[in-house]
């Protein structure tokens, strides 16, 4: 827990290192830090859960 996915911005590769594996580019973080996957998901549940209720 606690690593982050990152990028290569050279290869499009992921990794969790700060540097690529592959081809020893940059890696950056492809996602803004202020989304959390699990808040899009959940925000994506309780969507599905409210549509479930009506129908
Ligand atoms: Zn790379």
């Amino acid at each position: 827990m606690g690593q982050h996915i990152k990028y290569c911005s050279e290869c499009a590769n992921y990794t969790l290192k700060d540097k690529c594996p592959s081809c020893g580019g940059t890696t950056i973080n492809p996602k803004p830090a202020r989304f959390s996957p699990e808040d899009r998901y959940g925000k994506y549940r309780r969507l599905m859960k409210s549509q479930l209720k009506e129908s």
